[in-house]
C-alpha cells in the first residue's frame, strides 16, 4: 500500500509512521530525514537545504522531488511505502502524481497549542533516529535513547524561532493539500490528539476500510 502521512509539524507523523511499518512491511520515507543525513554528510545539496531548514522554510521542490523519484525506484518501495513529510506543497503532489498512485491518505489533526508543546519537548536519538517527548514519550533514562543508548538531542528547527515559522508555511502552503486529496476521495482524517495507541489504532483502521 502507498500511503501519505499529512499533517503540521509535530503532529506526530513520524512517530505514527515507524509504529506502522512495524505492522505493514514497507518502508517509511521522510524528506527530512533524507535532508538531515545530507547535512550530516555534508554534502552540497545538504549544505544547500541547511539554510532553508533552520529558518523553517521548506527546501525548493525540486530538491525534494528528486530525492523521492529516486527512493521510489528502489526494490524496497515495490510493495509500497509510508510518506512522511513529503508532499509539502501543491506541485510536489502533482510531481508525485506523475511518478506513482497513491492509495490512501491520512490526514492527522491536532490543536496549535499542542503542536507547540510536542514540538518543543521532541527529542531525537542521534545514533537510531527513534523519536521521543519528554513530556508524552519519555525515555527510561534522561537523554539517552531506549533503544540503542545513543544520545538524544533537539532538532535545530524544533527551537521556538523556527517553530513558530514552520507552523505559518505549513498553514500557507501544506495545509491546501488536504482539499487536494480529499477531492480525489482518497483523504481521511485522524485525531492525532488522542494518546498514542488510539492515534495507531484509528491510523489502522483508515488503512484497513
Ligand atoms: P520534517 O522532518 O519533515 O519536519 O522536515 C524538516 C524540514 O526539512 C522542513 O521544515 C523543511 O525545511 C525540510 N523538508 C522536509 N520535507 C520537505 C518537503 N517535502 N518539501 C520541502 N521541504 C521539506
Amino acid at each position: 500500500m502507498k500511503i501519505i502521512m499529512l499533517g503540521a509539524p509535530g503532529v506526530g507523523k513520524g512517530t505514527i509512521a515507524k509504529k506502522l511499518i512495524e505492522n505493514h512491511n514497507i518502508p517509511q520515507l521522510s524528506t527530512g530525514d533524507m535532508l538531515r543525513a545530507a547535512i550530516a554528510e555534508q554534502s552540497e545539496l545538504g549544505m544547500e537545504a541547511k539554510k532553508f531548514m533552520d529558518a523553517g522554510n521548506l527546501v525548493p521542490d525540486d530538491v525534494v522531488i528528486g530525492l523521492i523519484q529516486e527512493r521510489i525506484k528502489q526494490d524496497d518501495c515495490k510493495e509500497g511505502f509510508i510518506l512522511d513529510g513529503f508532499p509539502r506543497t501543491i506541485p510536489q503532489a502533482e510531481a508525485l502524481d506523475k511518478i506513482t498512485e497513491i492509495d490512501k491518505v491520512v490526514n492527522l489533526t491536532a490543536p496549535d497549542e499542542l503542536i507547540i508543546k510536542r514540538l518543543s519537548a521532541r527529542r531525537t536519538c542521534k545514533g537510531c533516529g527513534a523519536i521521543f517527548n519528554v513530556i508524552f514519550i519519555p525515555p527510561k533514562e534522561e537523554g539517552k535513547c531506549d533503544k540503542c543508548g545513543g544520545e538524544l538531542l533537539q532538532r535545530d528547527d524544533d527551537k521556538e524561532e523556527s517553530v513558530k515559522n514552520r507552523l505559518v508555511v505549513y498553514e500557507k502552503q501544506t495545509a491546501p493539500l488536504i482539499d487536494f486529496y480529499r477531492n480525489k476521495g482518497i483523504l481521511s482524517d485522524v485525531d492525532g490528539s488522542q494518546e498514542l495507541p488510539k492515534i495507531v489504532s484509528d491510523t489502522e483502521a483508515v488503512l484497513a476500510k
